[in-house]
């Protein structure tokens, strides 16, 4: 799933293609927007918050886009062949380019004044320019009781994590993903971690937490369960964590990630 890196390169490269230019198609196949029409309107910007991207058009208006599970932009110059129709859901284009937003997971048209419908729940936003570490912890400590490995994925906290960075934050911060949140004596550390990894992420195509930018060194722990850890030698675990059926996957090293506090 893209987590807020990912989402943060989707919309400069949207910029790129879109910003300033007059839209000479726009092409919803969605069905609640299936008849509208941005033709002849100049894209403005396209802001990524969270794992949300907000494309602000003249006249005041927003596309809201969410790539969810497998979504991407696929930006072409124009005329090119696009991915096969039944998998887009978006196009907008102009006389240069063309983006084709594929297997997105929501596509709203909405007034720019409600673009809060969608982003206004969430917490500070990791790669945002106003990123506010501050209120990501006190709003993590909200909730004592829960894990502070589902506490790390719920957008309302902080935006932009998913299971990768949940996974290496944990890690790196040598905490178990199911200690409690209100067992942890320095939620700072975590987020600054977590803000740390994504921001030194956030211009590089291919992920990198360890800083061994060799194939299949770039992480700790994600993608590396039932092998070795990196650290101790142990086997790493694999497990699912949250309630069904939203239950999404954690890996972690049992020696190296206590549950409970060792101090
Ligand atoms: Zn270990």
């Amino acid at each position: 799933m893209p987590e807020g890196d990912v989402v943060y390169r989707a919309a400069r490269r949207l910029g790129l293609a879109l910003d300033g230019r007059v839209l000479t198609r726009s092409d919803f196949r969605v069905p609640r927007h299936a008849t509208a029409d941005l033709t002849g309107r100049t894209v403005l910007e396209t802001v990524s918050r969270g794992k949300h991207l907000l494309t602000r058009v003249e006249g005041g208006l927003t596309v809201h886009t969410h790539l969810r599970m497998e979504g991407s932009w696929q930006i072409s110059p124009a005329g090119r062949r696009l991915p096969p129709g039944d998998v887009i859901r978006l196009v907008l284009a102009n006389a240069e380019w063309q983006a084709a937003g594929v297997r997105l997971g929501m596509v709203d048209l909405v007034p720019v004044n409600e673009e809060t419908r969608f982003v206004g729940h969430l917490g500070p936003d990791l790669l945002g320019a106003d990123w506010d570490e501050a209120e990501a912890v006190r709003r993590l400590a909200r909730k004592p009781e829960t894990s502070i490995g589902e506490a790390l994925l719920d957008q309302r906290n902080l935006a932009g994590i998913g299971t990768i960075y949940r996974a290496e934050t944990l890690f790196l911060a040598k905490v178990s993903p199911w200690r409690p949140v209100g067992m942890i004596e320095d939620l700072g550390t975590i987020v600054t971690l977590a803000h740390r990894l994504m921001d030194a992420n956030k211009e590089r195509p291919s992920r990198v937490t360890t800083g061994d930018l060799r194939p299949g060194r770039g992480t700790w722990v994600y993608g590396r369960a039932g092998r070795p850890c990196l650290r101790c030698g142990r086997r790493i675990s694999r497990g699912e964590m949250g309630a069904q059926p939203q239950e999404r996957l954690i890996i972690w090293c049992g020696h190296c990630q206590p549950e409970e506090p060792t101090d």
